[in-house]
């Protein structure tokens, strides 16, 4: 049960001024505002009422051209800029919010707008949650119902329009659905058929509850269901919302009324706060630290309260998570908030549920999964100066926290942490750096690979190099077969299983022990079709299927092995306009069809894009694992982060060479960094661990580094390797 918890935030209870006469007010003032409209990139200049007081950061709302919008007061002019004439200068209508944001954090956003080119409004968007400014739409809507003889594109846009029941769309979603629509459009809105229009989406807003509270509970006088409720109330260490408390005694409103009447209890508005709190967990406590870990959290403690960056090295399972539980205990302590940034959430349930067992309430999740309602509350929860742990993908490196005392990066090294699209693209390690220089806090990077632009910041000494060398109780990293593949071939052997892992395989249920295979997401392209009518999208030219390929982490595209024409994945089918489009015959689902043939006694999950898409799904699908309903995980990239799985002890990399060929220079380190993630699964309770790696190229040199974990000469080799080409880090 949630508690009554009650948030603040200047954006509900700032002052509010509003312009109510028609009358042209005599300005005061002028403000340079960043309105959020769509397309519209610079600062406007507007004029302040007289007698109103407004500062940079306050939420505004102003006209323009037809519309009211929300925008940012930028800057507060002391002159009219030359370029602007005064008669044409629009005052603004309403202080809709006081300003909100932390000193610094400002500059961190032009930083962010500057360093990476884009326009400010972008970052801004990015950073907040979405309904605070709000965005207004260009409409377009039915005017008449006599229509004039029209062109034949634009009775295709009335024709579209007359289908939905209001007559009124976005024009945007006009585009998507009526081919070459602006032409159309254009002669609709001349002739007056129809018309186009802005309006704003409705606001996020708090959500308002009813909550009871408990007056007194002295009365000898109640009545059993009067007692009941009364007795709940009192073993809550809060007051409890009027929901939760009908459902969890039972009760009837009837005879909450009784007791308000009789004085017993009240019932008030409370803002509701809603937060991703996830399942609750048991609570631990700190772990007595080994001396590497000892040594490194030292040095973190020392460094709260000024600039520096750490990077905490250690292999898989050596203890870099309690390291940064007790550095983030160290920094609530002192009164600081903690930022602990993950590569994607929803792989993490792990880590998430281990900062929640060490810090409780105090710990909030934000990623882009949460609704808008709990991005809204999440995000003015961290503008509270109240310490706290917020767990967070990478947008999470903007959100506006108020004495942010220290930043960690888990798993720096990761992909995850770079947004390409949309704009602004921006590395949240980068974005870190900054916040680190503007709050002063110290900066963990943490990795059992690191980015080689990292490693090189640490051998220049610009970095603190941290290091747990072994895993905790000296738990031997587990030794890693590599297997070839063509050999496997020549000797007959067609399946995708090299022989030696079929014999590890068979030998599971007999040890007890649980298998992870690993395929890699690339490489394993996969073809799109109707689940409706069967048919698949074939390339306009060469009339084969279209491949899929992932654009970058969150869109795909299709593209044609032949002709390299590409083009993004439809929503309906083209052919019966079913909304089932599927992507078919993932690597996944071909390793699982093989194993349950070669292996029908071996119990097998699937774990990856398609199985894990509903909310929570990653999380079942570990524990069902983790309760030891399947013998076998087959997954991808998916299954290398942050899982800590004591019964695995075989790891089988099904084919590690569609990574290196990648063509990109930094394959061998992301071939480097994922394998060992990977292998790093297996072998981390009391079973022996055993990895086999199946290759077409045993003799990479990225291969025989991931055999050895020799992570330090893969990074010199690496290194060295790349400076005649120029290419970064060392070009940077
Ligand atoms: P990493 O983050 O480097 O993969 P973890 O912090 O997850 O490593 O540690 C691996 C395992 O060892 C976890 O189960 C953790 O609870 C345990 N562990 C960590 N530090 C200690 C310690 N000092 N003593 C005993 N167990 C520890
Ligand atoms: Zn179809
Ligand atoms: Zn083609």
């Amino acid at each position: 049960m949630t508690a009554a918890m009650v948030i603040g935030g200047d954006l509900d209870h700032g002052r509010e001024e509003r312009l109510t006469s028609s009358v042209a007010p005599t300005l005061g003032q002028w403000v340079s505002v960043l309105v959020d409209c769509p397309g519209v990139e610079e600062a406007y200049t507007y004029g302040v009422p007289a007698g109103w007081t407004v500062a940079a950061g306050d939420i505004v709302e102003v006209p323009f051209g037809q519309q009211l919008l929300r925008g940012i007061v930028l800057q507060v002019l002391s002159d009219l800029p030359e370029a602007v004439a005064a008669e044409q200068v629009r005052p603004l209508t309403a202080v809709v919010g006081t300003s909100f944001l932390p000193v610094g954090y400002w500059h961190v956003l032009e930083q962010v707008a500057a360093y990476y080119c884009t326009p400010l409004i972008q970052v801004v968007r990015t950073a907040l949650p979405p309904g605070v400014l709000g965005r207004s739409q260009r409409r377009l809507r039915l005017r008449t119902t006599a229509i004039p003889p029209l062109s034949v594109g634009a009775q295709q846009v009335l024709t579209f329009l007359q289908k939905s029941a209001t007559g009124d769309y976005s024009l945007r979603y006009v585009a998507q659905h009526v081919p070459r629509s602006q032409r159309g459009i254009a002669e609709l809105v001349r002739l007056g058929v129809v018309e186009v229009y802005w309006a704003a989406p409705p606001q996020a807003q708090a959500q308002w509850q009813q909550a009871v509270v408990l007056l007194r509970c002295d009365g000898a006088d109640l009545s059993d269901r009067q007692r009941r409720i009364v007795d709940y109330l009192r073993q809550q260490p809060q007051d409890c919302w009027l929901q939760d408390l009908l459902r969890a005694t039972g009760s009837s409103p009837k005879t909450i009324q009784r007791l308000v009447e009789r004085g017993y209890v009240a019932i008030v508005a409370r803002q509701r706060c809603r937060l991703d709190q996830g399942m609750a967990v048991p609570a631990d406590q700190p772990q007595g630290l080994t001396l590497a870990q000892q040594s490194a959290l030292a040095a973190i403690v020392a460094s709260l309260g000024r600039t520096q960056e750490f990077l905490l090295h250690g292999v898989t399972g050596s203890g870099k998570t309690e390291v940064y539980l007790q550095a983030i205990g160290a920094c609530l302590a002192q009164g600081r908030s903690a930022l602990l940034l993950v590569p994607e959430i929803g792989l993490t349930p792990q880590l998430t549920d281990r900062v929640r067992a060490r810090f409780g309430d105090r710990v909030v999740v934000y990623h882009s999964g949460l609704s808008d309602g709990e991005r809204y509350d999440t995000w003015r929860l961290t503008l509270l100066a109240e310490p706290r742990v917020v767990i967070g993908t990478r947008s999470a490196i903007l959100l506006p926290l108020a004495g942010l005392g220290l930043i960690v990066l888990d798993e720096e090294h990761d992909s995850g942490y770079k947004q390409d699209q949309p704009q602004p693209c921006y590395h949240a390690r980068t974005v870190a750096r900054w916040r680190s220089q503007q709050d002063q806090c110290p900066l963990i990077l943490g990795s059992a690979t690191p980015a080689l632009s990292t490693w090189q910041g640490a051998q220049a000494g610009h970095i603190t190099y941290l290091s747990l060398p072994e895993r905790i109780h000296a738990v031997p990293l587990p030794p890693i077969t590599v297997v070839d593949m063509r050999e496997e071939l020549r000797r007959g052997n067609r399946t995708m299983f090299s022989r030696l892992l079929q014999n590890a395989l068979k030998h599971l249920p007999q040890q007890q022990a649980q298998a992870i295979l690993f395929i890699q997401r690339r490489g394993h392209s996969t073809f799109v079709s109707c689940r409706s009518c069967g048919s698949a999208i074939d390339c306009p030219h060469c009339s084969v299927s279209l491949t899929v390929h992932l654009h970058d982490q969150h869109s795909q595209v299709l593209r044609c092995h032949y002709c390299n024409y590409s083009q993004g994945v439809p929503q309906r089918c083209p052919v019966c306009d079913s909304p089932y489009l599927k992507p078919f015959g993932s690597g996944t689902q071909r390793v699982v069809a093989e194993l349950n043939r070669l292996f029908p006694d071996l119990r097998v999950l699937r774990f990856d894009s398609d199985t894990t898409q509903r909310k929570g799904a990653h999380r079942q699908l570990l524990a069902a694992f983790a309760a030891g309903e399947a013998d076998v995980m087959v997954g991808t990239q998916m299954l290398t982060k942050g899982i800590d799985l004591p019964q695995v002890a075989l790891v089988g990399i099904l084919a590690a060479d569609g990574l290196l060929h990648l063509p990109d220079y930094q394959a061998a380190e992301r071939t480097f960094q994922i394998l060992t993630q990977v292998a790093g699964r297996s072998g981390r309770g009391h079973l022996p661990g055993q990895v086999i790696l199946q290759t077409y190229v045993p003799e990479h040199p990225v291969i025989g580094a991931v055999k050895a974990y020799a992570w330090q000469e893969f990074a010199q080799q690496e290194l060295a390797s790349r400076e005649p080409l120029g290419y970064p880090p060392i070009a940077s």
